[in-house]
Order: structure tokens, then C-alpha cells, then sequence
């Protein structure tokens, strides 16, 4: 009988060092520091970077947007999976191997274990023997280091919604609200989680991005990949032996490739969708040719085209720079280029204007004819400003209501405008017309249209 149910294996990958370890411990830094400590920067005399549900401002060092700004995340979300499609082009799994938070606090999780419970055969001779004082003092170390990670990491998150230096207080002091209490503690929970105890599980049955992202390879993608015809047939030997006269390959069968790939997958068997494409079986091979006084790169990021036709490094990377990833750069080119534009150019206020449809067009004294309108505006700076309102469009047509408005930063305000128009200057019916509203402060102006309406 086959059995269509396997039963996970624990894996304990071996701790590497090399080139590709190297950048990923420096993303790791990178993302890290940026993750713990930009809700700690201060921007005058508030967060610097804070997006604040509660009351619909998002605080971004120098920028406050708000709802009606959607298009910019719009914009955030159009140019991070462009990025993603064109890394993926590049060099396949990027992201996984080296940015993706599943990897980074896995490596962070991972260091820690090691730290406490030693490398790979120590942890594996650890876990075959019964229960001890010496095993259980280790685990409790290493659960209470990793839960200290995970709650830090939760505490941070909700740092970017909340305060955090209040979050802070509130957390010591036990008062924090209840969407605080819950995202503080399922956010560390699942970063305890999935790092701790799903690790690779998470991206081989869980990733949606695991799924989709072989469709972005092609034959010029670079992938990690074992070079089988140097490699093969593959056996162990001694350093002094002559590999031609033994007639083996250059792979010693060491199976170290295995041992520290955090996927527990053979690349040895080519290319599989379990591969993040960390390099980490790059790193140690290269470490085994050295030792055996072989040429590097018997697993190495290459691509399928360069391996069929035996090209050179440099060859390699000229074919990497196709026409699909040279139309993928500048059409993000573009849309970075058109975002910062807009952001650079976008007005200080928003205006909306809304005719006071309780108040239909009356005629007034000396004859003349009245419209109201309501007009919102939302004072995107933080400091107060000052605004102006005129209208345009029909002769004689001029405000008549108070037409000055004074609006405190990050907030709305709304005036109630009353125009007037001249008998007999225009006919019956809708015209339209543009409001005219000037920030006196800074000297920016914005038009909003609508419509006049004369009565029969
Ligand atoms: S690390 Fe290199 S030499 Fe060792 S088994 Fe893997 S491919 Fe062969
Ligand atoms: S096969 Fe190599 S590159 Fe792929 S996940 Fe395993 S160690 Fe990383």
C-alpha cells in the first residue's frame, strides 16, 4: 500500500559562512534596523512614521496622507510587485532567499538555537536522548530567548499604529487597549511560530508566492544550480587523488549541500520548487572545493541557457540583461518616476465642493440669484493655514458669504459659500463654474468646478 500521507521530518540545517551567507546576514541587519527602529524616530514633535487608523492620518516623515491619498499605496503595492517580478526574472527567488521575513527571522531564530543548543549534530544527538536537566534547562532558554524575539517583534508592529512610546507604557503598565493587546500578541505569536516551528513548511505549503513564481522564470533566469556534468559521478575520496584516474566528477558526495539547506531538498536532483534560492549550498560547497583544491562554483547561481551552452560568467550575465528585463526596469522607472512627481507637486489642501441641496437657487434682493455650497477643506500640512474662496465662471458672479477660512493642521473644516449673481446675466438653467480656493499662507491656489443654477 502507498501510503499518500508523509509525516514531517525535522530539519537541522547546518550554520554556513560564505559569500551568500554574508548578504543575507546584511539583509537581515538591514531590515531589521529599519523594522525595530524607525517607529523610535521622532519628526518634530511626533513619530516620525506612524499610520494612525484612528484618525485616518498617515505620518510618513515630512508627508501626512489621508484616505483620499489611496492612490499612492495603490502606487506602493503597482511598484512592489514590479519589483518583485523583475528580481524574480533576474535571479529567481531573491526575495525568499534573502529579504522575505519568513527567511530573515527564521536566520534569527536559527542563530539563537545554535547559540543555546550548538550546531546541527549537537541538537540532533540532544533531541535522540530522553528527557534530561541539561536538555530541558537548553530548551527553556531557547523558547524563552525565541518568545523574548517574537513579543519584541509583535510590540514593534503595533508600534507603527500606534504610539509607540506610549504603546511602551501602556505595555508595562498592562493598559493597553484590546486591538493592542491582540495584534502585540498574535503578531509575536506568529512570528514565534512560523520561525521557530513551521520554518520551511511555511514556504513550501503555505506562500502563495511559491506558487506563482516559476511561471516568472525562464531559460536566462539565474538559479542555483548544480553543474551535474562536472559533478558527476559523484564519490568520496582522498584530498591526493586524481578524480580523472578514479574516474569520478568533482562532487565528493559529502552531502554538506544537504545538510545546510533549510529546505532539506538535494539540489543535486536540479532545480525544485522547495528552493528559495538562499545560496547557502553555494557557500559550503565552495568551501569543500577549496578544501579539495578544485575550482569553485560546482553549485552556483547560473542559468539554464549558460549551462547548455558552457558560457562564461560574463557572457552569462550579458544574456541576464534581456529585453523582458529591460521593459520590466523602465516601466518601474516610470512609475517610481511618476509617483515621486506627484507626491513632490501634490497640493498643501484638498477642496471638495458640495451644493447645499437643502437650499435649492432663490432668487434675493435687488433680484439677483443665490446658490450655497458647502465646501470641505482638508489641511494636508501640520501647521494652520489659511484660505481664500472666490468663484468664477459667470459674469458678475462673486461670493457674498464670509469667504475666509482658517484650518488647523491635519484637520477639516468646512464654510458655507453663498454666491450671488446679477439679474438677467444668464439664462435659465446650469452653468458651470469653478471655485477658486488660495492657501494665503502659501501661496498655492486650487480650483474645484461645479454648477450655478438660474431658475425659470
Ligand atoms: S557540497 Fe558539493 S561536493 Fe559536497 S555533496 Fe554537495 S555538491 Fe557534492
Ligand atoms: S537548494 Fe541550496 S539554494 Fe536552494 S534552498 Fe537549499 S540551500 Fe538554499
Amino acid at each position: 500500500m502507498l501510503s499518500l500521507y508523509a509525516s514531517h521530518k525535522t530539519i537541522y540545517p547546518r550554520s554556513v559562512s560564505g559569500l551568500f551567507s554574508n548578504w543575507r546576514w546584511g539583509m537581515v541587519w538591514l531590515t531589521q534596523i529599519i523594522f525595530y527602529g524607525l517607529p523610535w524616530l521622532e519628526w518634530g514633535q511626533r513619530q516620525a512614521v506612524l499610520f494612525d487608523l484612528a484618525s485616518r492620518r498617515f505620518y510618513i516623515f515630512g508627508l501626512v496622507l489621508y484616505p483620499q491619498d489611496f492612490i499612492y499605496l495603490t502606487g506602493m503595492l503597482v511598484i512592489a510587485a514590479l519589483s518583485l517580478f523583475l528580481f524574480t526574472a533576474v535571479a529567481g527567488r531573491l526575495w525568499c532567499g534573502y529579504a522575505c521575513p519568513q527567511t530573515v527571522y527564521t536566520e534569527i531564530f536559527l542563530w539563537i538555537e545554535k547559540k543555546v543548543e550548538g550546531d546541527r549534530s549537537a541538537r540532533m544527538r540532544r533531541d535522540a536522548k530522553p528527557l534530561s536537566l541539561d536538555k530541558v534547562m537548553r530548551k527553556s532558554t531557547k523558547h524563552f530567548l525565541w518568545l523574548a524575539v517574537a513579543l519584541w517583534t509583535g510590540f514593534t508592529f503595533v508600534g507603527y499604529f500606534t504610539p509607540i512610546k506610549q504603546h511602551g507604557i501602556d505595555f508595562l503598565q498592562m493598559s493597553m487597549g484590546s486591538w493592542e493587546v491582540f495584534w502585540t500578541f498574535f503578531y509575536g505569536f506568529a512570528t514565534y511560530g512560523n520561525a521557530g516551528f513551521m520554518r520551511e513548511q511555511v514556504c513550501l505549503h503555505m506562500c502563495p508566492y511559491a506558487r506563482f513564481q516559476s511561471a516568472m522564470f525562464d531559460k536566462d533566469t539565474l538559479v542555483v544550480t548544480y553543474d551535474a556534468e562536472r559533478g558527476e559521478p559523484r564519490g568520496a575520496r582522498s584530498r591526493r587523488a586524481d578524480p580523472t584516474q578514479l574516474n569520478l566528477g568533482a562532487c565528493v558526495d559529502c552531502s554538506l549541500c544537504v545538510q545546510v539547506c533549510p529546505t532539506g531538498i538535494d539540489i543535486r536532483n536540479g532545480l525544485q520548487y522547495e528552493c528559495i534560492g538562499c545560496g547557502a549550498c553555494v557557500d559550503v560547497c565552495d568551501t569543500v572545493m577549496d578544501k579539495m583544491g578544485y575550482a569553485r562554483g560546482l553549485i552556483k547561481y547560473t542559468t539554464e541557457h549558460a549551462m547548455q551552452q558552457h558560457w562564461s560568467q560574463s557572457q552569462t550575465l550579458r544574456h541576464v540583461l534581456r529585453p523582458r528585463i529591460l521593459i520590466y526596469t523602465a516601466i518601474l522607472a516610470a512609475i517610481v518616476m511618476a509617483m515621486v512627481t506627484s507626491l513632490a507637486l501634490r497640493k498643501p489642501f484638498k477642496v471638495n465642493v458640495i451644493r447645499d441641496r437643502g437650499v435649492m437657487a432663490r432668487m434675493v434682493e435687488a433680484g439677483k440669484i443665490e446658490n450655497v455650497y458647502r465646501l470641505q477643506v482638508m489641511n494636508a500640512t501640520e501647521t494652520d493655514q489659511r484660505f481664500k474662496v472666490t468663484v468664477s465662471g459667470l459674469p458678475g458672479l462673486a461670493v457674498t458669504s464670509s469667504n475666509e477660512l482658517t484650518v488647523p493642521a491635519t484637520q477639516a473644516r468646512s464654510l458655507v459659500v453663498r454666491a450671488q449673481l446679477p439679474p438677467d446675466m444668464a439664462p435659465a438653467g446650469s452653468h458651470p463654474i469653478k471655485f477658486e480656493i488660495e492657501s494665503i499662507d502659501m501661496k498655492v491656489h486650487d480650483a474645484e468646478k461645479s454648477v450655478f443654477l438660474v431658475p425659470n
